[in-house]
Formats: C-alpha cells, structure tokens, sequence
C-alpha cells in the first residue's frame, strides 16, 4: 500500500516524499479515501498515529481538484484545542501544500495573544485553523465569516471539550452552513464526542486506531 493509491496527485505525493514518509499510516489508509469521497468521519485516535496527515492531504487534494472561487474565501475550518496544535497544523497544511501549482492560504488564530494582526491575516484565508474562542471573538468583530465552510474538522475534540469550550463550540455549530463535509478526531469517544456525533455528523465512516 503506497500514498499514490490512495487517490493523491503528485504534488502532495511530492510533498509526502519530501517529508521522507515512505508508506501510510493505517489511518491515513483509512481516512485518505474516504475524505476524497466527500465521507464524514468519526476517528478515534491519539497523537503519533498521523491523524494530522489524514485529513491534511485529503483536503489539499481536494483544492487541488478545484478552481479556487474568490467570492467563497474560507473553504476550509479546522477547530483544535490549543495554539501550540493550532500552529503545527497549519505548518502541516503549509508544508503538505508546497508542491501546489497555487498556494492555498492557510492562517492560524488563537488566543493570549493580540487579535488585530489575526483580524488582517484571516483576510482571504481558505483554511482557518483555530482555536473556538478566538474564532468567536474574530466573527463578532466582522473579521471572517463561516457561510463558505465547506469541510469542517474538529481536531482532539475531547480536549476541547476537556479545556470547557463546549459553550463556544456549540456557537460556533450554529454559524456554519449545514451542507458541509465534518471530520472529528477525538482520543476518546465518550457521551459528549457521541453527542457531537450524532448532531453534526451524517453517516460517518468510523475509524478506529
Ligand atoms: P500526528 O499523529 O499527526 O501528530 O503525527 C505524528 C508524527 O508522525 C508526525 O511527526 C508526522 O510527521 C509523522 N507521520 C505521519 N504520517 C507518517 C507516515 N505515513 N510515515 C512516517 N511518518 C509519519
């Protein structure tokens, strides 16, 4: 099993490479494919299982695959628990995509620190990787909207649930556009990550690691 089987083009087979990654993880195996396939995902997996590539070169493919719109600016919004893991996935989605033939604008936001610099950087940014508070406070300050989101992930969803952003998170649920594609990773699948489950995700292949 190779990553060009799994229905990724070579510019990301050239990025994969270039991070010396020589076969997929059993999740990426999993995942890969069926986010092509426009599937919503349940995965249950920790850190060091490659959970981040899984959904990473997916969605890079899918920008690949289709023309960039500029009327639909934010395509792509991936909620994560901290600023630490908010940056290493946008570092991830940056270095992924640096075989792309057009760049795809990739901005991480999170709190401690000033908001306007984020408020400029968003500015047409396709993928908003954030942390669900100080996404809150940058769209009630006008700063971006969530009406073109086409792919939701919620990344260690537990642990944001854990650090009590449940409050924003369900804020955040009802702004985004019901017709989109979810992808929850969470460690653990407990009665709150099942209620997730069962509001925002339809029929979703479930993957266990
Ligand atoms: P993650 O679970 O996404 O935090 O990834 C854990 C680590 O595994 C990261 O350092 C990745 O760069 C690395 N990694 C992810 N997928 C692969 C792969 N297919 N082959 C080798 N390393 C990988």
């Amino acid at each position: 099993m190779s990553f060009s089987s799994l229905g990724l083009s070579d510019p990301l087979l050239k990025a994969v490479a270039a991070q010396e990654y020589t076969k997929p993880y059993p999740i990426q195996r999993e995942a890969i494919p069926a986010i092509l396939r426009g599937k919503d995902i349940l995965g249950i997996a920790k850190t060091g299982s490659g959970k981040t590539a899984s959904f990473v070169l997916p969605i890079l493919e899918l920008f690949h695959r289709t023309k960039p719109d500029p009327k639909k600016p934010l395509a792509v919004l991936v909620l994560v628990p901290t600023r630490e893991l908010a940056v290493q996935v946008a570092e991830v989605f940056q270095t992924m995509g640096s075989y792309l033939p057009t760049p795809v604008k990739t901005v991480a936001v999170f709190g401690g620190v000033s908001i306007n610099p984020q408020m400029i950087a968003v500015h047409g940014a396709e993928i908003v990787v954030a942390t669900p508070g100080r996404l809150l406070d940058l769209l009630n300050s006008n700063a971006l909207r969530l009406s073109a989101v086409e792919v939701l992930v919620l990344d260690e969803a537990d642990k944001m649930l854990e650090l009590g952003f449940a409050e924003e998170m369900n804020a955040l649920f009802a702004r985004l556009p019901k017709k989109r594609q979810t992808i929850l990773f969470s460690a653990t699948l407990g009665d709150a990550i099942q209620d997730i489950n069962q509001n925002l995700l339809r029929t979703p292949v479930k993957i266990e690691i």
